[in-house]
């Protein structure tokens, strides 16, 4: 009979217990035990959820305080140099890593393949040792022993050698340091097994990116040895993509006991998996979906079990979730806000827990007594199917209407340049900001006085009337030439507009962790979206009715709110990208009719949503910027489109950049000394361009000569006739008393180079 597992749980908390005990252990207001023992409920609390669920394979060790890759690079000895000599012993060792101290920097943090998790990169050295830390390891065996007490025979989880050596840096072949770090995780897992563990599973996801033959050969030289090493059953479990021929080729040779593939995201790979795997391995399929809200499709689901089953029997399939449950929030069940429909349309991790639960039971049922078992979970999917909410007629056919030309600026970038000179009049070197001022405690308060009421509606926007006039009055008097309205009103650039669009939808208490103690409530993107009306109009209005200067027009771009929310899984990503685009082109056309001269789109998410395989990104690519010049196409030329984006790696992107046919973009390049407009020159980019000039991730306020001296080696690289003059990102996260002191110091730097000659003609 088949088995259910699932591969990892979330772990900030149902009430960001975590993310609490965190910051109140940093704080110094609680003691590490105190901080063990949330960290300890939270585990029961899963473990029990699971079990209760009846779910047979439970993990543990996936929990971590704060990383699970910081965790492992931790159990194998791995710490940065920085880090190595330092004082601080147990806990505070551990937090030094991730959150640094005076003078010493963390780990650097980076997107978890494609999701918005972050983890902390390992930094390997050339000649890198390892070596079993056996205080880390404590970790996994005192986990298992607290399953055990509850009475749950759990699966110790532990990221692989492979994908750990391959997410690190600090060397040019992390693989080569593949064998000795596989002698250490013999070791690892032979402490699990006198621990009482009869299984383990390796989480491997970097199989499913694109890898070379030498990688794929290291990776299968190293497994092998680790298999004759250990008498573990190993799981070997890949996720967030498919397996290719290659890599299935030399995973089916492994004398693995289970093999853990991705059938949410890689559904078309099942009969290649299938037709390779060895005779005595076990499918673990995952078929719920870890990455999203959705209830599951169990017809779906089931038809793939089935083919499964015919393929190898039950008794070697495993049903799972497709990947750790930590990308999803706790219990779909608790939001009481969400009516009724939309509630029954969504499963969270406990939910997903049932319906693996369910799918199991299903399986062994013939297809008439399934009828009874099934008919719940079949209504939700043929509710939502057919819902007007997810078939919006009008938006279906304002999409379906679309054509090339309504894709195109009507003039090219050297006309529209022109006349909006014209229009603007700005100075040379034109200085401006991003758009966000400091979110005082001020604001988040009168937000959250709003919310339980002791603010009126009309109170509240008082208030941040008042926060916009002082925004525009501070630019003013700083001299900026290209004012903002300072975002007040916005928590979160995709919330604001979620919150105002019609598809979207709003928890209470559906937090995911995006790294550390930090949690994040993406919007639920659930129907076809559509503006019913105007979103930030009044407030540009205000903003430009108390200054001459021109105020950029500020909104968020389709792809950063598509890669921001849960989206809807029943139609392609690109469609529902294309319904947001229209939405913000109405709010676009709006504002240049209120008489913006300058509307700023952000797509601060256009890098981060590239696909983890090659060869589906150009697709992306071609969709992704589609929709960004769908938004704009419908302004007349002398209406000036601004875009932001806040990566720097623009290298392999810039012909996509140029594609999105902005007139001016505002990027990341301080940290780059500027170098990374050197793609830009290459390829003599046709427009205007922004490159920030000092780091607002940072307190720091830099100097003018320091800003000069940036904007001196920027105009190296590209003319001044071409440059703004801003910071690298939005305000909102600094606090008053160094962005006046910043931005000073950047008006005054712009001065000063105006006076110069340009560097290059
Ligand atoms: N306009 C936004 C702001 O200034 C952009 C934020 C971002 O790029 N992440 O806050
Ligand atoms: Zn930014």
């Amino acid at each position: 009979m088949a088995r259910t597992a699932v591969l990892g749980f979330p772990r900030i908390g149902p009430d960001r217990e975590l993310k609490r005990a965190l910051e109140a252990y940093w704080a110094e207001q609680i003691t590490a035990a105190e901080l063990e023992g949330v960290a300890y409920d939270l585990r029961a609390l899963h473990l029990r959820a699971g079990s209760d669920a009846g779910i047979e394979v439970l993990p543990v060790g996936d929990f971590a305080l704060y990383d699970q890759v910081l965790d492992t690079a931790e159990l194998v000895s791995i710490t940065a140099e920085r880090h190595r000599d330092s004082q601080a012993v147990g806990l505070d060792r551990h937090f030094l890593a991730c959150r640094g101290a005076d003078q010493v920097a963390p780990l650097e943090m980076t997107k978890w393949f494609d999701t918005n998790y972050h983890y902390l990169v390992p930094e390997l050295e050339p000649g890198q040792s390892f070596e079993l830390n056996a205080p880390r390891l404590a970790k996994w065996i005192s986990q298992l022993q607290e399953a055990r007490a509850l009475g749950v025979a759990a699966r110790p989880v532990l990221l692989g050698p492979f994908s750990l050596l391959s997410l690190g840096k600090g060397v040019t072949d992390p693989l080569e340091l593949l064998e000795p770090l596989t002698t250490v995780y013999a070791e690892v897992l032979q402490a699990f097994a006198e621990a009482g563990a009869t299984e383990v599973q390796l989480d491997e996801p970097c199989l499913v990116l694109d890898q070379s033959p030498d990688a794929l050969d290291g990776f299968a030289r190293a497994y092998e040895s680790l298999l004759a090493a250990t008498g573990l059953e190993v799981c070997l479990a890949t996720y967030f993509g498919g397996l290719d021929d290659a890599t299935l080729a030399r995973v089916a040779k492994l004398p693995i006991a289970e093999l853990h593939v991705d059938l949410v995201r890689a559904p078309e790979r099942l009969d290649a998996v299938l037709a390779a795997l060895g005779s005595r391995t076990r499918l673990s399929a995952g078929v719920v979906d870890g990455r999203n809200v959705w209830a599951n499709d169990v017809d779906q689901s089931l038809q793939r079990l089935e083919r499964a089953v015919a393929a190898i029997g039950s008794d070697r399939l495993t049903i799972a979730t497709s990947c750790s449950l930590l990308h999803v929030p706790y219990s779909a069940a608790r939001e009481k806000t969400i009516d009724e429909e939309l509630g029954s349309w969504l499963a969270f991790a406990y939910e997903k827990l049932d319906e693996l639960a369910l799918l199991k039971r299903a399986l062994n049922l013939g297809a008439a007594e399934r009828e009874t078992l099934l008919t719940d979970a079949r209504r939700r999917i043929a509710s939502r199917r057919a819902s007007p909410r997810t078939n919006d007629a009008t938006v279906r056919s304002r999409a379906a209407a679309l054509t090339p030309a309504d894709y195109d600026r009507s003039a090219s970038m050297d006309e529209r340049l022109a006349l909006q000179a014209q229009r603007l009049q700005l100075p040379e070197l034109p200085t401006t900001t991003i758009g966000s001022f400091p979110q005082t405690t001020e604001i988040r308060e009168a937000r959250r006085k709003r919310r339980i009421g002791e603010l009126s509606e009309s109170q509240y926007l008082e208030f941040v009337r008042a926060q916009v006039a002082e925004v525009v009055e501070q630019q003013e008097r700083l001299g900026l030439d290209v004012l903002v309205h300072g975002e007040p009103e916005r928590n979160d650039m995709v919330e604001y507009f979620g919150e105002r669009l019609a598809g979207f939808a709003f928890t209470e208490f559906g937090w995911v962790q995006s790294y550390g103690s930090r949690a994040v409530k993406p919007p639920i993107l659930y129907g076809d979206v559509s503006r019913p009306q105007p979103m930030t109009v009044s407030w540009w209005q205000y903003a430009q009715s108390l200054t001459n200067k021109p105020l950029k027009g500020m909104l968020t771009g389709p792809v950063t709110i598509l890669q921001w929310s849960f989206v809807r899984d029943d139609q392609p990503r690109s469609e529902t990208c294309v319904q947001i685009a229209l939405a913000i082109e109405d709010e676009v056309l709006d504002l240049e009719a209120a008489g913006a001269s300058i509307i700023q789109i952000d797509e601060a998410a256009l890098r981060e949503g590239l696909p983890l395989r090659a060869a589906d990104q150009a697709h992306y690519l071609r969709w992704a910027i589609d929709c960004f010049r769908l938004t704009a196409a419908g302004v007349r030329s002398q209406t000036q489109i601004h875009t932001h984006m806040c990566y720097s790696e623009f290298g392999e992107m810039i012909e996509q950049i140029v594609r999105l046919d902005a007139d001016v973009i505002s990027i990341e390049a301080s940290r780059s000394g500027m170098v990374l407009l050197e793609a830009f020159r290459d390829f003599a980019y046709p427009g205007q361009i922004g490159p920030g000039i000092y780091d607002i991730h940072s307190p720091r306020v830099p100097s003018v000569e320091e800003l000069e001296s940036l904007l001196a080696l920027a105009e190296e690289r590209i003319p001044r006739s071409q440059l703004w003059v801003n910071p690298d990102c939005g305000l909102k996260t600094r606090a008053w008393p160094e962005t006046k002191a910043s931005l000073t110091n950047l008006v005054a730097a712009a001065n000063r180079r105006r006076a110069a000659p340009p560097s290059l003609t």
